[in-house]
């Protein structure tokens, strides 16, 4: 037996378990797997990929919603693998993409190097040279070229079309639906991007406490930290972008390093507490990612996140790294936070 028929057994004993237990079940599978649980292609799928090969069909749906619910309340990131191109009829991800001719839409093409006659300067495609022995014939100036390099070169590639006998440079890109059939342009492909889902410390904090925190009381914060999750403080961080753009209240962020690498859970909650002991009680605190967060400071310009983050390094032992982050409008939060995130953990 394979491994993943293996594992799709395995699976299949969480079905008959509550919601709470088969989630936390799936999490265990992944923490068994290497923390991490990567899409694999299945062309004969209609979805494109699939999670979990050896499971039945009928489970899978369950299983991708489970998966969304554990991401969704951050015990799983999700990483972007890659971008599935799909029929925008259809939704197959079944597509024959292929070089067309510009003019007719035919597949049926040819290509041929161009020429440039020094000489003379005409470019053209080789058949447009006649040959003679071994050299060729420049239908501009019946001048003979015989040594590439030396009296020609080759500048790029003509395509041309076997039905509508046009010729062209640039060839169009079209996708063949093997679906329903739908011929569309390249560029107007619908697709979906798939990911890989990755255990965060909030999942491995469930893995080792045996189950989720999703109580009432603790759904909007880390346990035992001072902290929302993800999810939330990335939801309010959009909020007060909003209210900055609307009604031109300024807003900064503070994004800080709250541990090295191979440091312990409790080296980051000392960072943690120190960081939300010196913040005001309008400041939110939130989780970015494993080893970030973000302090956000409602009504407060870049220069007073700065004067903000050079007195609380100044108090905190650790030295965090940290940088202020400030928001453009709502489109550039992501690209932000990205590069703040990169710049504190360089
Ligand atoms: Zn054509
Ligand atoms: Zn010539
Ligand atoms: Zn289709």
């Amino acid at each position: 037996m394979t491994d993943e028929a293996e594992i799709g057994k395995i699976l299949h004993l969480l079905r008959p378990l509550p919601d709470d237990e088969r989630r936390l079940g799936l999490l265990k599978r992944i923490a068994a797997d290497g923390g991490k649980l990567p899409p694999r292609w299945a062309p004969g799928e209609a979805q494109g990929y699939v999670y979990w090969p050896g499971v039945a069909r009928d489970l899978r749906e369950l299983f991708a919603s489970d998966l969304a619910y554990l991401a969704d309340r951050d015990y799983l990131r999700r990483n972007h693998s890659d971008r599935l191109n799909r029929c925008p009829a259809c939704r197959s991800a079944s597509l024959n993409i292929r070089e067309i001719c510009p003019s007719c839409g035919s597949t049926n093409l040819f290509a041929q190097p161009m020429l440039h006659h020094y000489r003379c300067g005409y470019v053209g495609a080789i058949g447009s040279f006649a040959s003679e022995g071994e050299a060729r014939v420049c239908p501009k100036c019946d001048g003979a070229l015989r040594h590439l390099g030396t009296d020609h070169e080759v500048v790029g590639e003509q395509f041309g079309c076997r039905r509508c006998f046009a010729s062209f440079e640039e060839p169009g890109v079209e996708a063949l639906c093997m679906g329903c059939g739908v011929k569309t342009a390249a560029d107007k492909l619908a697709f979906d991007d798939v990911f890989e889902f990755e255990i965060t410390n909030l999942g491995h904090a469930a893995l080792r406490s045996g189950r989720l925190f999703d109580r009432d009381d603790e759904q909007m914060t880390e346990p035992d930290l001072p902290l929302y999750r993800r999810q939330v403080g990335l939801a309010l961080l959009r909020d007060e972008v909003r209210r900055q753009a609307r009604y031109r209240i300024p807003f900064s962020a503070l994004m800080i390093r709250t541990r090295r690498p191979g440091e312990a859970a409790e080296a980051e909650r000392a960072v943690v507490l120190q960081v939300r002991d010196r913040l005001r009680d309008v400041d939110h605190l939130g989780r970015y990612g494993d080893d970030t967060v973000i302090a956000m400071l409602p009504a407060t310009p870049e220069a007073g996140a700065r004067v903000a983050l050079d007195r609380m390094l100044g108090q905190i032992a650790q030295r965090p790294s940290a940088t202020v982050v400030t928001f453009a409008d709502i489109d550039q939060v992501d690209a932000a936070l990205e590069s703040a995130a990169r710049q504190v953990q360089a």
